[in-house]
């Protein structure tokens, strides 16, 4: 069972008239199944339990759902269909994220002794260079419709700048919250857009127990906490990456996927649009295996799947890769069933793979990672070495983040070959040519 500290409902202005959620029918209990209507809350009121989006999703002819898609906007509006916002979500201010590239990785495969074929989901693409632009886009379509003037969430820090610049687009006022230690890109990522960034004394778990109290308070009424009072929404934004991977193999599944944990959600999320890939005849029903990456220094995921627990107990992150530094993650019991279920597996890396990861995908592929992908690509080639990954099978990894956006982990150890005067004498000393 996930932990909550407040069972949310926000006093929150009626929905706009219309269909501001397209397909999406009710909420849903993640744990007893009872249904409640569409609104800014995220907790049962019978049993504490996760609320989910549940659907009527189109039915029919799968190639007609294909090809409506297929001439669709190049951002993840191309699957509005199957997603909780209206049909005209396009048309709106908004940073049209998603359409990431999927770059096949034979380099790299090369490296990591890989047979099946390997591709990288590359999200540092997106507009503010992390996943979260996908998230935060389904998200802000909840706000506007529950009449929230002020955009808000807890982040381990790319969250931060995706809400801040998602607000600018779509006209909110933004207010978020982040641990004070994050690196200065995140940093200066999140207040650039001109909201209001808040640094808490604490860990992001702090944060978020700080933002659960905020959302109970007066002081909070109003607004929209993407991942907290939104996040039946937002959680919604990562199925995306799952459509995409489909849509972009010619709409079948691959084997294997390596997806980063944080909170979890983005993996749950992945795990479900595969699922309703496979519900409407989008693809093949064949079995996939999801594998669920951390970083050693915030690991309870991996420690719990590792000792066959069902309950993830909560550490104190320590952490190069602080983007995925929650140490109490709310979907990590759910992580551990989707992973067991596939068949697939959850594992960690220390720091100092972490950075050999990130240069050996920039090294192989020329793609810079920030450390939440020094962490999936660090746990696939870990994966393979202990035997639980088949080389020999077709692995999808994403990279989430941009690497520009963690400069310190690899900084102490990418610099000039040399630094000479402007001669040939001093270039031919130096041994380069
Ligand atoms: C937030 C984040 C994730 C995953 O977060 P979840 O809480 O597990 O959904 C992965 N990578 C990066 C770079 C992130 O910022
Ligand atoms: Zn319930």
């Amino acid at each position: 069972m996930a932990v909550h500290t407040v069972a949310g409902t926000t006093p929150a202005p009626a929905p706009a008239p219309g269909a501001p959620f397209g397909p999406a029918a009710a909420l849903s209990c993640r744990e007893c199944g009872e249904r409640f209507p569409l609104g800014p809350v995220f907790a049962c009121e019978s049993c504490f339990g996760p609320l989910e989006i549940a659907y009527d999703l189109p039915t029919g002819d799968p190639e007609a759902l294909r090809e409506r898609i297929a001439a669709g906007p190049h951002s993840i509006w191309r699957y509005a269909p199957l997603l909780p916002v209206p049909a005209d979500v396009a048309e709106r201010p908004n940073l049209n994220p998603g359409f990431t590239k999927l770059v096949r990785a034979d380099n790299l495969a090369r490296e990591l002794g890989i047979t099946g074929g390997l591709h990288i989901k590359d999200d540092s693409g997106n507009p503010t260079h992390s996943f979260k632009d996908r998230v935060v886009a389904v998200a802000v379509e909840a706000a506007r419709a529950f009449g929230f003037t002020t955009l808000s969430c807890s982040s381990t820090g790319n969250l931060a700048g995706a809400v801040g610049a998602a607000a600018a687009r779509a006209g909110l006022r933004s207010c978020v919250f982040i641990p004070h230690d994050l690196e200065a890109g995140k940093v200066v990522m999140a207040a650039v857009y001109g909201g209001d960034l808040v640094g808490i004394e604490g860990t992001y778990d702090d944060v978020n127990r700080f933002c659960s109290e905020l959302i109970g308070d007066p002081l909070g009424e109003g607004w929209g906490f993407v991942n907290v009072n939104l996040r039946p929404y937002y959680g919604e934004g990562s199925k995306t990456l799952a459509y995409e991977i489909c849509e972009q193999l010619g709409w079948r599944l691959p084997d294997n996927l390596v997806v980063p944990i944080a909170s979890g959600s983005q993996l749950t999320k992945i795990d479900k649009g595969l699922r309703e890939l496979i519900a409407l005849g989008l693809v093949e029903d064949r079995p996939y295996r999801i594998y669920g990456a951390q970083a050693e220094g915030c690991s309870p995921v991996s420690r719990a799947f590792k000792d066959g627990h069902d309950v993830v107990r909560p550490v104190r992150p320590d952490t190069i890769a602080k983007s995925l530094a929650i140490g109490n993650p709310a979907d990590g019991p759910y992580v551990l069933d989707i992973c067991r279920r596939t068949g697939g597996a959850v594992e960690d890396v220390d720091d100092r793979r972490i950075v050999d990861a990130i240069k050996l995908l920039a090294r192989t592929e020329g793609i810079f990672a920030e450390t939440a992908g020094g962490v999936t690509v660090g746990v696939l080639a870990k994966l393979i070495e202990t035997g639980q990954l088949d080389p020999a099978a077709e692995t999808v990894v994403l990279n989430t983040g941009d690497g520009l956006k963690t400069l310190d982990a690899v900084a102490p150890t990418s610099g000039p070959s040399a630094v000479i005067r402007p001669s040939l004498d001093a270039f031919r000393a130096a041994g380069l040519a």
